[in-house]
């Protein structure tokens, strides 16, 4: 059975985008002998970071994964699991400066500035031992992080043809279409964790919040009485209409952006209060949740043991 892998770095409070987009395709088909979902608290130290709200995003993030339903799969904590930055630096040692300097997210942000952490120049190693460590067959992959598993899979051919055959080259699939949601005041760019303000819809946003966050949404200047409609002309109306669908609602009927607001407020709130609920159970009880990262860790621990073992004979340590 290939296992089904995949990160979310804790550098911001999770989003309706990341339930649509990532949590609600995770929950589908979770199993725990295949299914690895961790919380990469080391990737969220590459630029400059606060300790206690890493930490606190840390916990807010592993208790919401369990509230968004993903119990039966391995839940763990990157930082937790030592095989990552283990073998993250066997691939260091792999890689080189070309390549790494090559990749485009590091060249917008950072490559002129000698601020810049280290870390940011060397996460794609990082990135490399999260994937192969788990032998998948298979990386489903968006386009902004397509280069750093490419480079993955040069790693892993390069040290197999060097060391001798020791990680499974994935191969990169399309990840499954999953709604892309994107910020309420400004349509056109994508509803992001790092984000901030009346744009950005919080998994944990109280449902006044909500309303008001939706009620300030941008849609346009038509009244028509076709005016609500998806139209590549109307970035903010389709993305309510997506959005609405997306939590279950239905635009039937509906020819105001009033109503179309409404409609999309009650939606997201339907679907958020649920799991807000679930949230502040769990909250009230983190030896449960605790417990739960726990056992995924050790069972992290062992699958990857063997990965890393023989990447470090093959090296001559
Ligand atoms: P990020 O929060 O950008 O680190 O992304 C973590 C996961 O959530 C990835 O699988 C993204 O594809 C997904 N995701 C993040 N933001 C959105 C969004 N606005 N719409 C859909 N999916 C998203």
């Amino acid at each position: 059975m290939d296992r089904h892998l995949s990160l979310l770095t804790p550098s911001g409070h999770l989003t309706l985008g990341n339930l649509l987009g990532a949590l609600r395709p995770m929950a589908a088909g979770q199993d725990g002998s295949t299914c690895f979902y961790g919380i990469a608290d080391l990737h969220a130290m590459t630029t400059a970071h606060d300790p206690a709200r890493l930490r606190a995003l840390t916990q807010e993030t592993a208790t919401l994964l369990l509230a968004a339903g993903l119990d039966s799969a391995t839940l763990f904590v990157q930082s937790r699991v030592p095989a990552h930055a283990q073998l993250a630096y066997l691939l260091e040692c792999t890689a080189t400066t070309g390549e790494l300097g090559r990749m485009i997210q590091f060249k917008e942000k950072a490559r002129d500035q000698p601020s810049t952490r280290a870390s940011l120049y060397t996460y794609p190693a990082l990135m490399a031992a999260d994937i192969l460590l788990y032998r998948p067959q298979r990386v489903p992959v968006g386009a902004d992080q397509r280069q750093h598993v490419e480079l993955a899979r040069d790693l892993a051919i390069r040290f197999n043809g060097t060391y001798g055959p020791v990680f499974t080259v994935p191969e990169i699939s399309l990840p499954a279409a999953g709604a892309r949601v994107m910020r309420l005041d400004e349509p056109t760019r994508k509803m992001g964790k790092s984000g901030d303000g009346p744009g950005v819809l919080r998994l944990l946003d109280p449902p006044d919040v909500v309303r008001r966050k939706v009620a300030r949404a941008v849609t346009d200047s038509d009244t028509g009485e076709d005016a609500v409609r998806r139209d590549p002309a109307k970035p903010g109306v389709t993305n309510l209409l997506e959005i609405l669908a997306a939590c279950g609602g239905s635009a039937d009927g509906i020819t105001t952006y009033g109503a179309l607001k409404k409609a999309v407020t009650d939606a997201v709130v339907a679907q958020l209060e649920p799991l807000q609920k679930r949230y502040a159970d769990l909250a009230s009880d983190p030896a449960y949740v605790a417990s739960v990262y726990d056992v995924g860790a050790a069972r992290c621990r062992e699958v990857t043991a063997p990965v890393l073992a023989a990447a470090q004979a093959a090296m001559g340590l």
